[in-house]
């Protein structure tokens, strides 16, 4: 099956088209067909595309919504022009996956989506009211294309965490804030956590039940996720993304009375501090300078930078006291695994992540760790106890199976 696999944001637009199938065994096969991103949506937008040569063309059309960008998008992967000869026409594609960021209560797994689940999505609006829009109009533009014979598939970024237990979840405010405005923690990321659980396991050959791992995505967002028997126990991320871990803009946790000191210091809104604190804040905040780890990692190494340091200080402890508080919460684990963009690519952030946890029985073993970029390793020492890892996350690959899956109406991956 030829999925097309749609992550749509308010001005920009990733794709990718995997053909994947599950075998009579149960295995998947899977071809990356091509991926590329659309930014600037709503003008003259530019569409970078790479096939699976690895031929990459960048270009620019004038895209005036989502509907256009697919349309557009569909047709050029159909053409000559592509590269890609296994899509000739919109026939070519079988089904298409979305990533929705916010399936609330409701979703606990990903959905064919008809008239009821649309309404659902649009009913978690409210929760994630930056995003699940966008994924909504990425879904109408799909429908709108493709018609209705062709099943799409929604796969939530939250639906992961449904294992979470009350007692985790809850916030300690009034319980009737629970009940009347579904107030609790949802977590995100959830795909890319389960998808390393998943590689982790199959890496070291356990069973679902047998994975008790914590798991890290640091990229430009961040988060931990607790996993024990195979399920999310636990999550940085809350009712929205702003808890949790330092991030590239993000504070992360923070005590909530600040919001207010801030508002009443500064003459802002609650919103203008919201604003603060999910784009201003994080590594960004701290640094004064860029929410690109890269970045200040390159700064420090050619001069001293204390705000620098100390950004990356913050956003390591954090990290570190987030595996303390799990590996409690969890009753031990036996691995940490390391994902995203910094977790994958950043020896030095997971070496000090990992600094002075011997007590837990975790030691970085560093020639394995500084080989271990944009791969699949153990990073931790034979002799370690609590194992370290390194596993490239793919979210798309994840919501390309998911979509086969479902679409076959086979049950949630063992
Ligand atoms: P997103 O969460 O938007 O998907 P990514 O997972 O791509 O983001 O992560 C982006 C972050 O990863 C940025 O802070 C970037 O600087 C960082 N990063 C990427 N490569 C490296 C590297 N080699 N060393 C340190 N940080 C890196």
């Amino acid at each position: 099956m030829n999925v097309l696999v749609v992550n749509s944001g308010s001005s920009s637009l990733k794709f990718q088209v995997i053909a994947t199938g599950l075998e009579r065994i149960k295995q998947y096969t899977d071809h990356r067909l091509c991926r590329g991103e659309v930014e600037g949506i709503g003008g003259e937008a530019i569409i970078q595309f790479k096939n699976q040569q690895g031929q990459s063309q960048k270009f620019t059309a004038p895209l005036r919504d989502i509907s256009a960008v697919l349309d557009y998008l569909v047709r050029f992967i159909a053409s000559d022009k592509s590269g890609v000869p296994e899509i000739k026409n919109t026939g070519d594609i079988n089904a298409v996956g979305h990533r929705v960021v916010h399936g609330g209560e409701l979703f606990s797994e990903s959905a064919l989506i008809d008239d009821k689940v649309l309404r659902g999505i649009e009913d978690c609006i409210d929760l994630a009211p930056l995003h699940n829009p966008n994924n909504i109009k990425g879904i109408q533009a799909a429908r709108e294309l493709f018609g209705k014979t062709i099943p799409q598939v929604a796969v939530f970024d939250t639906s992961f965490h449904h294992s979470i237990p009350e007692q985790a979840y809850l916030y300690a405010v009034p319980y009737h804030l629970y009940r009347r405005h579904h107030i609790r923690r949802y977590g995100f990321h959830g795909t890319s956590h389960r998808y390393v659980a998943f590689r982790y396991r199959t890496l070291r050959g356990l069973t679902r039940e047998q994975t008790n791992i914590i798991t890290l995505h640091l990229g430009n967002g961040c988060s931990a996720t607790a996993i024990r028997g195979g399920n999310s126990v636990d999550t940085s991320m809350g009712m929205t993304p702003l808890e949790g871990l330092v991030m590239g803009t993000r504070s992360g946790d923070l005590d909530p009375a600040i919001v207010n000191v801030i508002a009443r210091k500064e003459g802002m809104s609650p919103s203008e501090v919201d604003t603060l604190l999910n784009t201003q804040s994080g590594l960004l905040g701290i640094s004064g300078l860029t929410n690109d780890m890269r970045e200040l990692q390159a700064e420090l190494k050619e001069h001293e930078d204390r705000r620098v340091r100390l950004a990356i200080e913050v956003f390591c402890y954090r990290a570190r006291k987030y595996i303390g508080a799990f590996l409690a919460s969890m009753s031990g684990a036996d691995a940490v695994v390391f994902t995203g963009g910094i977790g994958e690519n950043s020896p030095e952030i997971r070496a000090l992540i990992c600094e002075g946890m011997e007590w837990a029985g975790l030691m970085v073993d560093p020639a394995r760790n500084q080989e271990t970029v944009a791969r699949e390793s153990k990073i931790s020492t034979e002799d370690s106890t609590l194992l370290a890892y390194a596993i490239p996350t793919d979210e798309e690959l994840l919501i390309a199976r998911d979509t086969v899956r479902v679409i076959l109406g086979e049950p949630h991956p063992s």
